[in-house]
């Protein structure tokens, strides 16, 4: 016998790679000039050269168990503790290397926390529409129910007034992802205080803390100085996961982390949940290389010059062709809503002429599509007139 809900999730891949595959065998016999792929989040921009160097300098290591061998579970303490003074120098938080777990990236890191809130099968993760198609898969393996906030089409905002009513005493933790895929919103301070002022609420109604779970991979992908407020400080309750995939452009390689603020209520028994539940999905050790890279590299950050120019020729052209989107402040996405209403449908018609375009639908906005900038400029401009002949002929 099979576990028939692990084959669902192996048989249907995600519409995000599904789309991917498409295009790279539509490239494979047609050439890569008759696609212009936006499916996949993969950054086009590479690792910063102090990160290219770290990787070198730690390859020619003399002993190879100082990079390659095992590493206590949570991370080499040294590299936990120059992401914490990193932490602590920018945004004032008092976090120590105890604080932090590293993973293999940030889905390994949100596996570990669903883990280790999950008390039975009623226990409830909530997301905030639009939200990352893969927090409905994990929720549902860790054995929890997965429920989602509607969508706010005019802004990408939080509906708190929706929040509020899905809350229950079987809530365990709100999933907030700023700056967000698939919107590129980055939800403002005022934003982020109503609604710890709600959860404080709610927490203080059921009995105990709802813990906000902020999964936070582009926190460094921000345009026009758009502040990405710490939440810890606003919300003491906050867990939050982060990964390098985007910012330092290592999404194969595999590292992240998370965080469990001391401010939290039972921090160090939820730390220890999170490890548990770490070990118990197969987790030995974040990649030890990686891990000193990024020890070593805990204050690089990105050179966003390519996502800036692709953000502002996307958004100012497709706009100006009639298109209707909210403008996004971070990360490397447009949600671009269909001019047919139904984003399906749109991504079908675009995909006949080699333009990928995910359909909302898996995140929780089907009358959109999100656009993945990550590419390269020459991609932007030869989607261009497919973009305006797919608003001309709706
Ligand atoms: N969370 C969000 C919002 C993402 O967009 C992604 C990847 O695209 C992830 C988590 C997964 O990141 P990682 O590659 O570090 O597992």
């Amino acid at each position: 016998m099979i576990n028939p809900k692990a084959y669902r999730w192996g048989a249907e891949p995600s519409c995000i790679r599904e789309l991917y595959h498409y295009g790279r065998d539509l490239a494979r016999t047609h050439g890569e000039e008759v696609v212009c792929d936006f499916s996949l989040g993969n950054p086009m921009t590479p690792p910063p050269p102090a990160v290219l160097d770290a990787f070198r300098r730690f390859a020619d290591h003399p002993d190879p168990r100082e990079v390659h061998g095992y590493t206590v579970a949570g991370g080499d303490p040294s590299a936990r503790w120059a992401i914490a003074c990193d932490l602590n120098a920018r945004f004032g938080a008092s976090v120590g290397a105890e604080d932090l777990f590293l993973t293999a990236g940030a889905c390994p890191a949100l596996v570990a926390v669903f883990g280790a809130l999950t008390l039975s099968p009623k226990s409830e993760f909530i997301a905030v529409a639009p939200y990352f198609p893969e927090y409905r898969t994990l929720v549902e393996a860790a054995g929890a129910t997965f429920k989602a906030v509607p969508v706010k089409v005019d802004d990408f905002g939080i509906d708190l007034p929706s929040l509020a009513a899905l809350i229950t005493p079987l809530t365990q933790g709100v999933i907030l992802n700023s700056p967000n895929n698939p919107s590129g919103v980055v939800y403002a301070r005022e934003t982020l205080c109503a609604l710890a002022s709600l959860l404080t609420e709610k927490s203080r109604e059921v009995g105990h803390p709802i813990y906000l779970i902020c999964d936070e991979p582009y926190r460094e992908l921000v345009y026009d100085g758009t502040e990405v407020p710490y939440l810890p400080h606003i919300y003491p309750d906050t867990v939050v996961c982060y990964s390098y995939s985007k910012s330092l452009s290592l999404p194969g390689d595999r590292i992240g982390y998370v965080l469990v603020p001391p401010t939290a209520t039972d921090a160090r028994a939820l730390y220890l949940a999170v490890a548990g539940a770490a070990r118990a999905s197969g987790h030995v050790c974040a990649p030890a290389l990686l891990q000193r890279v990024v020890a070593a590299c805990a204050s690089v950050r990105p050179d966003l010059t390519a996502y800036e120019r692709n953000r502002r020729l996307l958004y100012d052209t497709l706009t100006s062709y009639g298109y209707r989107c909210v403008y996004p402040n971070g990360a490397f996405y447009l949600l671009v809503e269909a001019p047919e209403g139904d984003g399906k449908a749109f991504s079908d018609r675009a995909r006949k002429e080699g333009l990928l375009a995910v359909p909302g639908v898996d995140f929780g906005c089907p009358t959109h599509v999100r656009l993945s900038y990550c590419v390269s400029e020459d991609t932007v401009r030869r989607a261009l007139p497919i973009f305006r002949r797919l608003i001309e002929t709706k």
